[in-house]
């Protein structure tokens, strides 16, 4: 499980986190819901030690310590994180950016397995294998990224905003894709947009405002909430 408590981070003066705390089991989706600048790519980052928290944060995963870890030694506790925009290389093919994704100690034992996997959950990289990354689609893309950190043999899979600029067909698929992620076992933080297909998708919510915990519960209760479904359902 991974488990994050009192995670607060500021850049310069400007607090961006306040006191986050919220838990991810294996097995399960977590959805972070909030309007722009809320906080949620800022604590994707800290999760996945590219911003420092403050002192007293607590960021576990299984009861080990991750807090203060370089940024490569959270992939190899099991923790990987798919970026805003997506971070892939695109003078490499699709291969070449997937066996990157399983360069840690962690994954060259599974390096095999988790490549089928990959290419089970999106056949079209399969067709795509040889293929230069920055010549694909929007989707393609985002299912390089997300087939990437898959290679790493995470535990837990940090996902930001992986739905932005695909059409609504590619989202309801990325979103069954997610599904299945979760079906084999690794528990999802995921940070979303579409707070109508997330809820539907995850099995818990969290609301943040300014870099807090403004509400959170189960994504069935949350999704007939008539404060969330104002706020981020167009209700
Ligand atoms: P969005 O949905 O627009 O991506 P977000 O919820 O992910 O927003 P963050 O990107 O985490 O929000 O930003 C939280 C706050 O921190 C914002 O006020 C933002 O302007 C500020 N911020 C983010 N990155 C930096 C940075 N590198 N330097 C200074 N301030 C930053």
């Amino acid at each position: 499980m991974l488990d994050v408590a009192r995670v607060s981070a500021s850049y310069g003066q400007h607090l961006a986190l306040d006191g986050i705390g919220l838990t991810v089991a294996r097995g399960e989706i977590v959805v972070i819901l909030g309007a722009n600048g809320a906080g949620k790519t800022t604590l994707l980052k800290t999760i996945a030690g590219l911003v420092r928290p403050q002192p007293g944060a607590r960021i576990a995963l299984d009861g080990r310590d991750l807090a203060r870890l370089p940024p490569h030694a959270i992939v190899e506790a099991g923790v990987a994180l798919v970026p805003e925009g997506r971070g892939i290389f695109g003078e490499l093919t699709v291969r070449e950016n997937l066996l990157l994704g399983a360069y840690a100690d962690r994954a060259h034992a599974k390096e095999a397995a988790n490549l089928d996997l990959v290419l089970g959950l999106f056949p079209r990289l399969r067709e795509r294998y040889r293929q230069p990354v920055r010549t694909m689609s929007g989707g393609e893309q985002q299912m390089v990224a997300i087939g990437r950190a898959l290679m790493s043999a995470p535990d837990i899979l940090l996902l930001d905003e992986p739905s932005l600029g695909l059409s609504p067909l590619l989202c309801t698929e990325l979103f069954q894709v997610l599904a299945q992620i979760r079906g084999t076992g690794i528990g999802v933080l995921l940070v979303e947009q579409n707070a109508r297909q997330s809820l539907k998708l995850a099995d818990r919510g969290i609301l943040i405002e300014t870099g807090r915990i403004v509400g959170q519960g189960s994504a069935a209760a949350l999704s007939v909430d008539p404060a969330v479904q104002r706020a981020y359902l167009g209700a």
